[in-house]
């Protein structure tokens, strides 16, 4: 049988495009549930309590989206008039409509990722600004787990943690892929948050959850954080249901993070088959670098055999098999 010929689409857009198994659908059904804004649902205290303990902190809270997850974090951490340093490209900045600024009136002060996704960290240091009513208050440094598909080490951020010790800045890590990073580290989730103040972890990328995020700090940062969630209106009643499937997905697929890596290497492979050395891999992302007109060409032909990429990010995950991949494989070498 010819392996283009299936009608199953392999969808590579973006790991948010999973869909529910039918065991999270089933774990969902049976979710006992209560109103959470009164703190009643057993399913999200659940949640909120066995992410908090593995990754080594006293509290979390369930959230909406990673959006939501980092605007809360921010509105947090920082006051009206104050900065935090972030990547030059990094989600919470470039990605959520300026949230921080428009809600918070929280600066950013922004600086280029290195390649290997970390940020220079005498840089961060240089642009901390000195205590002069000139200035914004630097308050915050946020990094991201993973950068662009790259994960950033414990050691790594437990320097990143020594800085803002030192300049008295508070450090969040948006960890929308924090259990990808400790996949391919071989390290516990609990490595890459201790040196963090806060962790916002997305149940709804690899993980494979419909919905959610969860943030995790410390006790005092948590009770605070909640207030600022209902009040951009993220408290959520009989939510359980949804927090049902976060539990499920972080009982089940966590390990098979792994399978989504190696097909990653896979696909970043078949890709150079075609074109050498266009192809990269991190985690569970592969970089095309292809001119436009190629890749548009390319995208249009992958398309035509029901294998979906959106520009140059092409993404592994739980709804993308190996047989996926050596269809894509096969397509790449048609074309
Ligand atoms: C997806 C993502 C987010 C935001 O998550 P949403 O649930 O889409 O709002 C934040 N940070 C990073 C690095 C992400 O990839």
């Amino acid at each position: 049988m010819n392996p283009e010929a299936s009608d199953k689409s392999v969808d590579l857009r973006s790991d948010t495009v999973t869909l529910p198994t039918s065991a999270m659908r089933q774990a969902m059904a049976q979710a006992e549930v209560g109103d959470d804004v009164m703190g009643e649902d057993p399913t999200v205290t659940q949640l909120e309590t066995q992410l908090a303990r593995r990754l080594g902190k006293a509290a979390a809270v369930f959230v909406a989206s990673g959006t939501q997850s980092n605007l809360v974090a921010l509105l947090t951490h920082c006051q009206r008039g104050d900065e935090y340093i972030a990547g030059t490209g990094a989600h919470a900045y470039r990605a959520e409509g300026g949230g921080a600024a428009a809600l918070g009136g929280i600066q950013p002060q922004t600086i280029p990722f290195q390649s290997d996704g970390t940020l220079d960290l005498s840089e961060v240091a240089r642009q901390v600004k000195p205590a002069d009513v000139h200035f914004a208050v630097t308050r915050l440094l946020c990094l991201e787990n993973t950068q662009d598909g790259k994960p950033l080490t414990p050691s790594y951020l437990q320097e990143a943690g020594s800085v803002c010790r030192e300049h008295a800045l508070s450090l969040h890590l948006d960890g929308a892929r924090l259990f990808n990073a400790a996949t391919a580290l071989g390290c516990s989730a609990e490595a890459l948050a201790s040196p963090c103040d806060s962790v916002s972890v997305c149940l709804s990328k690899g993980l494979g959850a419909p919905v959610g995020s969860v943030l995790v700090g410390g006790e005092a940062f948590i009770q605070r954080a909640r207030r600022w969630r209902k009040v951009v209106g993220g408290g959520m009643r009989q939510s359980g249901m949804l927090a049902a499937a976060g539990l499920h997905a972080l009982h089940h697929h966590v390990d098979r993070l792994a399978d989504d890596h190696a097909n990653a290497d896979a696909l970043a492979e078949a890709v150079n088959a075609r074109y050498q050395g266009a192809a990269e891999s991190h985690t569970n992302m592969v970089f095309v670098d292809l001119p436009s007109g190629e890749l548009a060409t390319l995208q249009a032909y992958l398309a035509e055999r029901q294998i979906l990429i959106r520009g140059r990010r092409w993404v592994t995950h739980l709804d993308v098999s190996r047989d996926d991949i050596n269809r894509v494989s096969a397509a790449l070498q048609s074309f």
